[in-house]
């Protein structure tokens, strides 16, 4: 009512003491709500139990959302079956953004891929969130780890509000850089030399559609002219979003150093390197990018920094071969797509019946009972992750961490049923 009355006078408040610990108790803590994490709260949540998701960030939806990705891939099986492959909020998703408009499911690269806006996804987290019930917890970040024998009891994390401690029975580490697990002292792993690049992701709008070139095309004329341009990467595409004259560009490599000034200055540096991908684009292509021009830049993207030592250390070799393990919890067709050339990445697709799987043991560190890891941070080695990280198994592996630890209750994640485990992730690893 515009004639409320307003009283100007003011209240004088001064901190006393030492701030206040919140403290906050739940069944299951979800650290990181990236799509791992999501995915993780909302099964949790649907099993009936109280669920706490946090995030360092002000926002859900982790890089899905804040680094725009754009397009959920390995979520389906190679052509021409194109079975898909896991299920879930992937099906939740698929069907109430197809619904208005804002995801289509496209081939891509090698397989059925669903592209997505990236807005409409994020309301969409927020929405289950709230109808859930799931506790948001965010702009927090994680600060200490408490750990009593093989559990951890509690995480206290900072919040520009102030201090929280959270207790749970159950955590689940979807940081995507093993935060939970690194610190809670345990053992993580990290690349044994070099890099693996993460991207500066761009939306660009005014983009003409109907003159987009071939994505052939454009990687001849990236790797001809490229360097003319002061581009660091050689290859990559923009994906255009059906009827919305906008586009997704992923053409940039960044480095991602777990250094808090050295990560500060390469996310900056990426939008360099993006504003460069523009001049190109602009200029090698003025027919679909001429009047394009940058309408957000994503947080960085990373793709593997840190991830956890788990019972099992999935290989590449394991990967190729397709092996299926008594405790398979996730499946994919991805190829191997290596990001440790500055200058592009390296791609192995499989054949058309090929599927791989990640088994519960690479979720699991074994030092403790109470922990599960999902997303882009699981056991295994730089190759056989640059396939499994991507959405469509991360999304699997955050109904396993869900499962894993109802199934659990307070006792231990390496002692759950696992014919139960199997009959409840059936959908995303049995045909
Ligand atoms: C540039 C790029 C392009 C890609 N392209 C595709 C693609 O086309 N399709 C596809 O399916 N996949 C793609 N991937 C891979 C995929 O996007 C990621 O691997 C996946 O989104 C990871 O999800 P996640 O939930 O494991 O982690 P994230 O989405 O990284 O979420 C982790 C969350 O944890 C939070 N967090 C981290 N540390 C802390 C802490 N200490 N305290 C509190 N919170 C913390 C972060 O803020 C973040 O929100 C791409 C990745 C990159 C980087």
């Amino acid at each position: 009512m515009l004639d409320k009355p307003f009283r100007p006078e003011t209240r004088v408040v001064r901190r006393n003491g030492a701030p206040p610990l919140r403290e906050h108790s739940a069944d299951i803590c979800v650290v990181g709500a990236g799509i791992s994490g999501v995915s993780a709260a909302i099964e949790a949540a649907r099993l009936g139990r109280q669920v706490i998701l946090i995030d360092g960030l002000p926002a859900l939806g982790g890089q899905a959302v804040n680094s725009i990705i754009g397009m959920i891939v390995g979520l389906f099986g190679n052509p021409p079956k194109n079975k898909q492959l896991t299920h879930g909020i992937a099906d939740d998703i698929i069907r109430d953004l197809s619904a208005t408009g804002d995801l289509h499911l496209v081939m891509g690269g090698v397989s059925l891929n669903a592209l997505y806006n990236e807005v409409a996804l994020g309301r969409w987290v927020e929405r289950k969130v709230l109808e859930l019930e799931v506790t948001p917890l965010l702009g927090a970040i994680l600060r200490s780890v408490q750990r009593e024998g093989r559990r951890i009891t509690a995480l206290e994390l900072a919040t520009r509000y102030g201090d929280v401690m959270v207790r749970a029975d159950g955590f689940v580490d979807a940081t995507g850089d093993a935060a939970v697990v690194w610190g809670a002292g345990l053992e993580c792993r990290e690349p044994a030399e070099g890099v693996i690049y993460g991207s500066q992701m761009i939306v660009i709008e005014n983009f003409e559609e109907a003159h987009k070139p071939s994505r052939a095309e454009m990687s001849e004329r990236i790797r001809e002219r490229g360097a003319q341009y002061g581009m660091i990467r050689r290859d990559g595409f923009a994906m255009s979003f059906p009827g919305r004259a906008t586009a997704v560009v992923n053409m940039t490599h960044i480095e991602n150093p777990m250094d808090p000034f050295g990560a500060s200055k390469t996310g900056l540096e990426g939008k360099e390197q993006a504003d460069l991908t523009m001049t190109f684009l602009r200029s090698e292509f003025p027919a679909a990018f001429g009047e394009a021009r940058v309408r957000s830049y994503g947080l960085p993207g990373i793709r593997q920094t840190r991830w956890i030592a788990g019972r099992h250390h999935l290989t590449v070799d394991e990967v190729r071969r397709g092996v299926k393990f008594p405790d398979s919890i996730a499946r994919t067709a991805w190829p191997l797509e290596q990001h440790h050339n500055a200058e592009g990445y390296v791609w192995e697709p499989f054949d058309a019946d090929h599927v791989h799987y990640v088994p519960l043991g690479s979720l699991t560190p074994p030092a403790v009972d109470n922990l599960v890891a999902a997303g882009r941070c699981i056991d295994g080695d730089a190759t056989a992750l640059s396939s499994v990280r991507v959405m469509g198994p991360c999304i699997a592996m955050g109904a396993a961490a869900a499962n894993a630890l109802d199934l659990a209750g307070k006792g231990s994640v390496h002692e759950v049923d696992l014919a139960a485990l199997r009959k409840r992730l059936a959908a995303n690893v049995e045909d």
